[in-house]
């Protein structure tokens, strides 16, 4: 049982006056200020430990606590703290190459500092490009409901969830929303995916938007902060497909997906595509650092080369590629690599998905259990035939319960606006199985106790 001390109360007061954070004004109780952390585990003020359920905000992949991440960030800050990359720095280039020899193909790459700006960038690097091309007409950026991309105005605008945007609009402009599918709710079993109505949907919407208009499409391979919406297989490649067929670019935004989290080094590779951009942020430094990257096709790259002195990529970004930053990337991804965390999150994974299934099978709230690698959803519903979601009240105690037991994990959903009622689960990818298994008992039993 987790109780909380004097030493945290008094922080607690301090951050009620002082740090506005996305939790707090809604649920104050949600806040541990935590002040070590070492694999799996965070500690709080008072030296409580808490699992981390969700590797932060889905992303410290390798655990906490790596001194060699530590030092490698520490070498490169003694040698050149900084450098802009309207120049260039050894550290970038290394990384740079790394992240093409993941890729398996050509990729030339943009650093910045944050998912959203990835996605920012990839936005005006698809609008400039076709303008390159000469097709001027083409600056519209399809997206799906459910998926999140950011929180600047046009990150935000390619978000589908609209519970968080009403209060910011309006957005940048030319962002359309297509649904996503949902094997759970959705009838998705077809034998041709291009027979899918969340392809068909695609397919229909740049032709009534006309293709001659279309930049691209962002997607993620799962959607995560929606609601952990697992695709059904050949989805990606027929959404490929269509947007190649419009003369659309697909852009994969690999914030949450990329470098292990869904079992292999990028998310895409689950589902047979080539995408023309892609964005990544979160596990490229196990967020020890902030890093993005913006992974551009070299065909796409190439027709911003030779043109005029005013008509490059004007895109600049002062911290972008920070050569601590990058230093510490490369470091991250040798651990990811010598420790085969890609097999091991596609492992686990597996386990957890299948132990909770059945442990859950028969609860009346539990709708669906899904996942892939260590990005797992528990659905809540309120009646396994109407799907209704489960009132958010309850999910609150699911999670107010796993938190008693030491446990921290996470909640989204926007199948309705307002309702929360998937579970979420995305640990740090060398979770201990002694770890994985608290996980599987503490979810299970905290559900059997909602009320
Ligand atoms: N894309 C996805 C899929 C994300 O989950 C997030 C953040 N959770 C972002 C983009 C934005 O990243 P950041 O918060 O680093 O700006």
């Amino acid at each position: 049982m987790v109780q909380t001390g004097r030493q945290h109360d008094k922080l607690l007061a301090q951050d009620d006056k002082y740090v506005w954070h996305s939790m707090k004004p809604y649920n104050p109780n949600a806040t541990i200020v935590a002040t070590k952390a070492e694999g799996s585990w965070v500690t709080d003020a008072d030296g409580k430990r808490y699992l981390d359920g969700m590797a932060g905000l889905w992303c410290v992949n390798v655990g906490y606590g790596r001194q060699e991440l530590a030092e490698a960030a520490f070498e490169q800050l003694k040698e050149m703290a900084y450098f802009p990359l309207t120049q260039s720095h050894i550290p970038a280039i290394k990384l740079a190459e790394k992240l093409n020899e993941m890729l398996g193909d050509e990729y030339v790459i943009f650093f910045s500092n944050s998912g959203s700006e990835a996605n920012e960038t990839a936005f005006k690097i698809v609008r400039q490009y076709h303008q390159q091309k000469g097709e001027y007409n083409r600056y519209k950026i399809l997206s799906r409901y459910r998926g999140y991309h950011g929180n600047s105005m046009a990150a935000l605008a390619a978000t589908g969830q609209a519970q968080r945007k009403y209060k910011y609009e309006p957005l940048a402009p030319g962002f359309i929303h297509v649904s996503p599918p949902d094997s759970y709710r959705d009838d998705t079993n077809v034998t041709n995916p291009m027979e899918l109505s969340s392809v068909k949907e695609i397919d229909r919407t740049m032709t009534w938007e006309l293709s001659e208009t279309i930049a691209a499409m962002i997607m993620e391979p799962i959607i995560t902060g929606g609601g952990i919406l697992v695709p059904p297989e050949g989805y990606m490649k027929a959404a490929k497909e269509v947007c190649e067929k419009h003369g659309a670019l697909l852009i994969v935004d690999e914030v949450i997906c990329g470098f292990g989290r869904i079992g292999k080094p990028f998310g895409f590779m689950n589902y047979d595509v080539k995408p023309d951009i892609i964005t990544m942020a979160k596990g490229i430094t196990s967020a020890y650092l902030p890093l993005s990257a913006t992974a551009v096709r070299k065909e796409i790259y190439e027709a911003f080369k030779g043109t005029e002195e005013y008509d490059y990529f004007r895109h600049v970004n002062t911290f972008g590629g920070n050569p601590a930053a990058c230093a510490l990337a490369l470091k991250n991804l040798e651990i990811m690599e010598k420790e085969n965390l890609f097999d091991r999150s596609r492992d686990l994974g597996n386990q957890v998905v299948k132990e909770l299934t059945v442990l859950l099978q028969d609860h009346p709230f539990v709708g669906d259990v899904r996942g892939k690698g260590l990005l797992i959803g528990i659905e809540l519903v309120k009646d396994k035939q109407t799907k209704e979601p489960l009132d958010v009240s309850l999910v609150n105690q699911v999670i107010a319960a796993c938190k008693q037991e030491g446990l921290l994990i996470g909640k989204n959903g926007a199948t309705v606006a307002g309702y929360n009622n998937i579970l979420t689960l995305s640990p740090p990818l060398n979770i201990e199985q002694e770890d994985i298994k608290f996980i599987i008992k503490t979810v299970s039993d905290s559900i059997k106790k909602i009320k």
